[in-house]
């Protein structure tokens, strides 16, 4: 019989919850591409799921994942994406796949905030506020960027190599071709599989 408090509070502290950070653009819906490199849907009417994210993002969740999107928006600092439409996007995205947050940097380099990937803000901030345990979390993405937010932030991090005509990224854990072909590695490094004993 322990007190209210002390109980809960080891709960949290034995139970921290595993992420799963999903980029947006290129990762979950499809990104626009001009001249090799991505770029992002500027209406609700080009926003379009990536093929067998629905059940990717089911399967995640099924294990006990929190699914977090984490994305970088910097037209909107920019000036050229409207915020309204920028949230009805959101809004579709949720009802969508089911998503439990979506995080969004709206800043720009010069703005030097701690939230534009790739520094780990938006993962970290997600973390405090849902429980989770970041070096048990995993971080997939399609850009350098989003992978260097990942480690910087503690998590595995999944390379979504789309050819884009761009830096690579460093070393990411794993590397695939889309986010279902990700689904296995990442439900077994979420149920306590190593990304490097798994002999492949
Ligand atoms: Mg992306
Ligand atoms: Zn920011």
């Amino acid at each position: 019989m322990q007190p209210p408090g002390g109980s809960e509070a080891m709960a949290v502290a034995s139970d921290a919850r595993r992420a799963v950070f999903l980029d947006r653009d290129g990762v979950l819906i499809r990104s626009i591409v001009r001249n090799g490199r991505p770029y992002s849907a500027s209406a609700v009417a080009e926003a379009e799921l990536l093929p067998g994210v629905g059940e990717a993002c089911l399967a995640l969740r099924r294990a006990g994942a929190v699914l977090i999107a984490v994305t970088n928006q910097p037209e909107i600092r920019r000036g050229t994406l409207d915020p309204e439409v920028l949230a009805a996007i959101h809004e579709w995205l949720r009802a969508e796949i089911g998503l439990d947050d979506v995080r969004v940097c709206p800043h720009d380099d010069r703005d030097l905030c701690d939230c534009r990937k790739p520094k780990p803000g938006l993962l970290t901030a997600a973390a405090r506020d849902w429980g989770v345990d970041l070096r048990r979390s995993v971080m997939v993405g399609d850009r350098w960027r989003d992978i260097e937010a990942g480690k910087e932030a503690g998590c595995t991090t999944v390379f979504v190599d789309r050819q884009y005509d761009e830096r690579c990224p460093q070393a990411p854990d794993v590397r695939v071709s889309d986010l279902p072909a990700a689904v296995p590695w990442i439900l077994s490094h979420l149920n306590g599989g190593g990304a490097s004993n798994d002999g492949n």
